[in-house]
């Protein structure tokens, strides 16, 4: 709490964001202490949300944002941030996905998600307190996001090899080494420990750091990503973004020819999904998600592309990763 009021000094006019859970959780508290103007966002991460967040940051002069929640708070916040050109700070409820860090903003349109360019905040205040005391569900989708950089990081070389994409060296071994950290802490932080759940965070934040570095979301998300992207546009999945993403990491390492067993393992380990069961979808619905994958961003090269994917493939990986 301290560090946010010596970042604000800094600032004329703050405004805090929240949604009506995360208000009560800092977001009132924070509000208080910094004697500001606050918005609820209520729709999630949608257009209308960050034009409204915009509209808001030029009509009253604001020129620091002050994000408090978890994905779609920080994803609208940094955004309309982003648009209006000002600064914003990332005050982490929860660590369920790599957004509270990152320079992209997800955001819903059509039932699906588009991933957009804005900036990274200026300054990420963890309260561990508070993020160690969120429900497991968004821990575990963390887990799942972060170990997911395996096979992003993996997507992103071959890019490089076979079409010639810029690829750097140091977002992706940064990025590699946040899933390692990760897949060796799955126990940690399954038991919240303090070492777990900073290993956690720490992950998160540097995820988007390499992401800020390659300057694009590459190291960070790949075919497990666009496996989660085209879950979320046919419909159904109960599982989280990070959720979808761990999944998808489990069969894409597969298909990579990479150790997915060792995914599948920490992935356990952690108590995060390893089967379309546990996330409410079927055999069909998984097939008909990677085949999908094609329609998603065609321009980022995977192993999904590399294969030429069908459905004897898709059918064939479900099985052999026991993910069915
Ligand atoms: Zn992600």
């Amino acid at each position: 709490m301290d560090k946010i009021a010596e970042i604000a000094n800094h600032y004329d006019s703050i405004l805090t964001v929240s949604g009506s859970t995360t208000a009560k959780i800092a977001g009132n508290k924070i509000t208080e202490l910094l004697d500001c103007d606050s918005l609820i966002i209520e729709e999630g991460a949608t257009n209308q949300e960050v034009e409204k967040l915009k509209k808001k940051i030029i009509e009253e002069d604001i020129t620091l944002a002050v994000a408090v929640g978890g994905g779609s708070i920080v994803d609208v916040t940094k955004l309309a941030s982003y648009r209006a050109g000002i600064d914003w700070v990332s005050v982490p409820t929860n660590c369920s996905n790599d957004s509270i860090s990152s320079p992209v903003a997800s955001i819903k349109s059509d039932g699906s998600s588009i991933s957009t360019k804005a900036s990274a905040p200026i300054a990420i205040l963890a309260d561990m307190s508070i993020i160690a005391k969120s429900p497991y569900e968004f821990i575990r989708a963390g887990v799942g996001d972060t170990i997911a950089k395996y096979s992003a990081v993996r997507d992103w070389k071959l890019g490089h090899i076979i079409k010639g994409e810029y690829y750097g060296d140091f977002a992706s071994s940064l990025s590699m080494m946040v899933a390692e950290v990760v897949l060796n802490n799955a126990s940690e932080i399954k038991e919240r420990t303090e070492t777990g759940m900073g290993c956690l965070i720490e992950a998160l934040i540097s995820s988007g750091a390499a992401m800020a570095i390659a300057g694009s979301s590459r190291p960070a998300s790949g075919s497990e990503h666009k496996f989660s992207h085209a879950l979320d546009m046919l419909g159904g999945s109960k599982g989280l973004h990070g959720d979808q993403c761990g999944l998808g990491c489990i069969i894409m390492s597969y298909l990579q020819g990479e150790d997915w067993k060792r995914i599948r393992n920490s992935l356990k380990t952690a108590g995060c999904p390893v089967t379309l069961k546990e996330i409410g979808i079927d055999e069909k619905k998984a097939v008909d998600a990677l085949l999908k994958t094609k329609e998603i961003r065609p321009e980022r090269y995977t192993i999904l592309d590399h294969i030429k994917i069908d459905k004897e493939i898709a059918k064939s990986a479900l099985h052999n990763t026991e993910v069915v």
